[in-house]
């Protein structure tokens, strides 16, 4: 068994990070290996028995050319200031150079480190799992994000609330530097550090970024196309914290992390969200007021920090439109249209309007745009009627046939996404040890596309979760 590690991080000065080995647990068990994404990393886990595969990624046993080290890094939680977090429970144990690009490989929930504060370094199966079936299903409807390449089990227990089963989950992503990163050394007055982080981040995800300015203007762009992705598919992150937004533009942290059932703009589902600051409606903003931190740690970085903010501050202005231009885009999609029409927006948006009035569920009645049953799934009929009126209207001026923009919005809007009643059964099932529920999700989460009955319906009363909570 070998991986082809290439580390970069790790030659970073040493205080970017602690050395840091994961600790050994008691008796992993592999419980989910995603071989399709092995595939696409180009690693060949073909022969690997599951016993070898549990001792990987469990970190018992830390393959070849691993160099394992827990990140420092900051950030704000609920707009506090905190000076010190770093992976708590987490260690990166290396890079790898894929077909898809250079991937960290990092194991979630590895034991305690210098930054786990009080916590105990570990995760339990619950979050685990939630992790691997959300951001999987986040990555099948093309959604940039971090991704899962195993779960395994420890045989030990983590106390929450209650004893719960231990579990470790081996995430992949373009890497983990996020905007507390950048804050980190900030904090500290480091410009050495923020001049070699920028240089890493610019060499690592945006090779055509002029300087800490184009580098910002490239994370704002990517930014705004993942934040008008969620909205699109009524993803709810829950704890978009400054330490929780990635440079390289991924979907990373699924913590009390939701999509809608029934959609009002300012749904929240995190129980520790308790004023809706990270509410979907305000996610754009939100994303704005991180990416203003992170251009303020950049302006030491100017010969002339004083005459760099009001450029700056217009690169963050850009956010607003390039934000319109992917949603308008997205839900022009979703409405099966092509062409570019001034009203399109309005038009989305007004059916999202008709929609929270009933708190509708999002997913079917996009879905049913495409098969004639979204009415069904309305409550305001005579306003959705109206609407359907000029939605027709605007169809027959496009150039498509209606055929193809049925096509077209049955591939934009998800038939199954991952509903949290599911999730709290399917988690539920697994800690009884019935892994049925995990295998069923996640095959159907991988063709979000498809009709599945079951999985596609919205939850009965008795079965709407209210609340997620950050379960660690
Ligand atoms: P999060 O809200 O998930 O971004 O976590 C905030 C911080 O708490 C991160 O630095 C985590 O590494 C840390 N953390 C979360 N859970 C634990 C745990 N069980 N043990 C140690 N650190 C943790
Ligand atoms: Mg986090
Ligand atoms: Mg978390």
């Amino acid at each position: 068994m070998k991986i082809p590690f290439d580390n970069s991080y790790a030659l970073l000065p040493d205080r970017f990070f602690a050395r840091q080995s994961p600790t050994p647990v008691a008796e992993p068990e592999l419980f989910a290996l995603n071989r399709a994404l092995a595939f696409d990393l180009g690693l060949t886990l073909d022969n690997w028995g599951d016993t070898d595969a549990a001792q990987l990624f469990s970190g018992n046993q830390i393959p070849e050319g691993a160099d394992p080290l827990a990140a420092a890094y900051a950030g704000h939680q609920f707009g506090n200031w905190v000076p010190q977090l770093g992976d708590g429970r987490a260690v990166l144990l290396g890079e790898i150079v894929t077909p898809l690009g250079r991937r960290d490989v990092q194991l979630k929930g590895a034991g305690r480190t210098p930054w786990s504060r009080g916590g105990d370094g570990r995760a339990w199966l619950g979050p685990v799992l939630r992790e691997y079936v959300v951001s999987e299903a986040m990555h099948a409807l093309g959604i940039p994000t971090t991704r899962a390449l195993a779960a395994v089990t420890t045989g030990e227990t983590v106390w929450r609330e209650a004893p719960l089963p231990g579990a470790i989950l081996t995430r992949v992503a373009a890497s983990h530097i996020r905007v507390g990163t950048f804050q980190y050394f900030s904090a500290r007055q480091d410009v050495e550090a923020l001049r070699t982080l920028t240089d890493h981040v610019i060499a690592r995800h945006y090779p055509d970024a002029d300087g800490p300015e184009g580098l910002l203007s490239a994370v704002v762009a990517a930014q705004a196309d993942l934040i008008a992705r969620w909205m699109s598919v009524g993803f709810i992150h829950g704890v978009m914290n400054t330490d929780n937004m990635a440079l390289s533009g991924e979907t990373i942290d699924y913590g009390p992390c939701a999509f809608m059932d029934g959609y009002h703009p300012a749904r929240k589902f995190s129980s520790i969200d308790r004023f809706g600051r990270y509410a979907f409606d305000q996610q754009p903003d939100i994303a704005v007021w991180n990416l203003s931190q992170l251009a303020s740690t950049l302006l030491p970085l100017f010969p002339d920090p004083e005459a760099a903010i009001p450029r700056l501050t217009e690169v963050l202005n850009g956010f607003a439109p390039l934000f319109r231009d992917r949603w308008t885009a997205l839900f022009r999609a979703k409405l099966g249209l092509t062409r570019d029409e001034e009203e399109d927006a309005t038009l989305a948006s007004d059916l999202l309007k008709i929609m929270s009035r009933g708190e509708d569920d999002f997913t079917l009645v996009f879905r049913g745009l495409g098969d004639g049953t979204a009415a069904e799934h309305i409550t305001d009929r005579p306003a959705f009627d109206a609407w359907s009126s000029r939605w027709q209207a605007r169809r027959s001026r496009d150039e498509t046939s209606a055929a193809e923009q049925v096509a077209l919005m049955d591939r934009t809007n998800p038939a199954v996404i991952p509903r949290n009643h599911r999730i709290e059964e399917m988690i539920e099932a697994a800690v009884a040890g019935d892994r049925q529920p995990f295998d069923r999700l996640t095959a159907a989460l991988a063709t979000p596309f498809t009709e599945n009955a079951e999985l596609a319906r919205a939850p009965r009363s008795d079965e709407i979760v209210q609340a997620t909570f950050c379960g660690t």
